[in-house]
């Protein structure tokens, strides 16, 4: 999960990472009494989740009580990269003498930590990569040894932070580390981390991704951190079902059993859509091995729910759980979602292969409900189901 930068900020603050006083309001009204409370000048700072929002225009210098009201009306509503602004966050001004960049990430590629560490911040990494590629250390950190304050010089030193603030630089970099460990982030990004004229070292920035594996051991955090308002209501509810779901922006809805099979049926239902006026798969959704009926059920019913859905596949490769297993599941999907009088009326193209395909096709060629059509193999299977939610005849 990544955070805005009011909770990332709010986060190094628990760990002594020393920041500006804030607040996060929702009306210019309440930006203006936060800047009076706060103190004048403020920052006024869009709160979305994507950089660069200081180049589109969401983030404001403030010296009065009147221009904190303005920045905010014109802010709020602001679209940056896709996100709407919800919300703006208040903060104290600081005073800016330098700039630098820092951040600890996990390197897959080396099965380790990786900090990086610049004096020259304040452009975003990706073009301070290409720019001045040698203005930036890349130091590895080994995950059992961890961050201590000699490595926290290490890195400072290597990135160039000037002496006179250096060792505050590394008491800043020790304690992020705290954060990236003690919240179990694999993001703690600050840029810019500031020095004032009088020499202190802020993070005026925060950018955090949170470990979503890791999650019910930060329960309250996850829980308090969560932003309902861009999670999409078939997720949150898929969630609630304990479904492998994600919602796409197709017509095609898919159903399928093994994560591998549901992206190769992604693909396949994609090329087939081609012909069809160009119809997407509407959802990622893995049923996993042993699905019961309830589980179909549960997926089917998620699915189905969505207005954008024009038909479904359900594509299933009988492994452990046989065919005639998963058959007699979508059966009783199909009456179990009828009994809570949520009758299936979208056509559901059925591809069954693997242990037990043939007994599997047979139970549902009996059951022979109206709308459920079967189709041997995955290409016809996709095509159909794509035909059906074709745009074009
Ligand atoms: P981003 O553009 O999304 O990365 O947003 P930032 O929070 O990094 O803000 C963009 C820029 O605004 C920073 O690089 C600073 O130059 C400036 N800025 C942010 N906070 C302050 C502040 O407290 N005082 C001053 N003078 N400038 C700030
Ligand atoms: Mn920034």
């Amino acid at each position: 999960m990544d955070l805005f930068e009011w909770q990332a900020k709010e986060l190094f603050g628990r760990y002594g990472v020393p920041v500006t006083k804030q607040r996060v309001v929702s009306t210019p009204e309440a930006a203006r009494a936060a800047a009076d409370e706060l103190g004048l000048p403020v920052m006024v700072k869009a709160q979305v989740k994507a950089g660069g929002r200081g180049k589109a225009g969401g983030v404001k210098f403030a010296p009065t009580a009147d221009d904190a009201e303005s920045h905010a009306k014109n802010i709020l509503g602001m679209d940056i990269k896709g996100h709407t602004v919800h919300t703006v966050l208040i903060a104290e001004a600081a005073d800016i003498g330098e700039e630098y960049y820092f951040s600890f990430l996990l390197d897959r590629a080396n099965r380790s930590y990786l900090a990086m560490c610049s004096a020259e911040g304040g452009m975003e990494i990706e073009q301070l990569a290409v720019e001045k590629p040698h203005a930036l250390a890349r130091v590895a950190v080994d995950p059992v040894a961890g961050v201590d304050d000699a490595k926290a010089l290490e890195i400072a030193t290597a990135g160039n932070i000037p002496e006179a603030v250096r060792g505050q630089a590394a008491d800043v970099i020790r304690k992020l580390w705290d954060v990236f460990v003690g919240e179990e982030a694999t993001l703690v990004e600050v840029n810019p981390l500031v020095r004032t004229p009088d020499d202190k070292v802020l993070a005026l920035d925060g950018k955090v991704t949170l470990d979503d594996n890791a999650s019910f051991r930060h329960a309250e955090v996850h829980e308090a951190y969560r932003d309902t308002s861009a999670t999409d209501p078939l997720e949150v509810r898929a969630k609630e079902l304990h479904l492998n779901y994600v919602k796409l922006d197709g017509e095609v809805g898919i159903i399928g059993n093994g994560a591998g099979l549901v992206m190769s049926t992604l693909d396949v239902v994609a090329y087939a859509g081609e012909d069809f006026g160009g119809v997407r798969p509407a959802n990622f959704l893995d049923i996993g091995g042993g699905a019961s009926a309830e589980v179909m059920a549960n997926g089917l019913d998620v699915i189905l729910s969505d207005p954008s859905v024009k038909s479904v596949f359900v594509n299933v490769f009988g492994g452990i759980t046989a065919c005639d297993a998963v058959a007699n599941g979508i059966v009783q999907a199909l009456s179990l979602l009828a009994s809570r009088g949520e009758e299936v009326n979208k056509p559901l193209v059925v591809r069954l292969d693997g242990n037990n395909a043939e007994e599997g096709r047979r139970i549902l060629s009996e059951a022979a409900h109206p709308l459920v059509e079967q189709v041997d193999t995955m290409d016809g299977a996709a095509r159909r189901a794509a035909e059906l939610a074709g745009k074009v005849a």
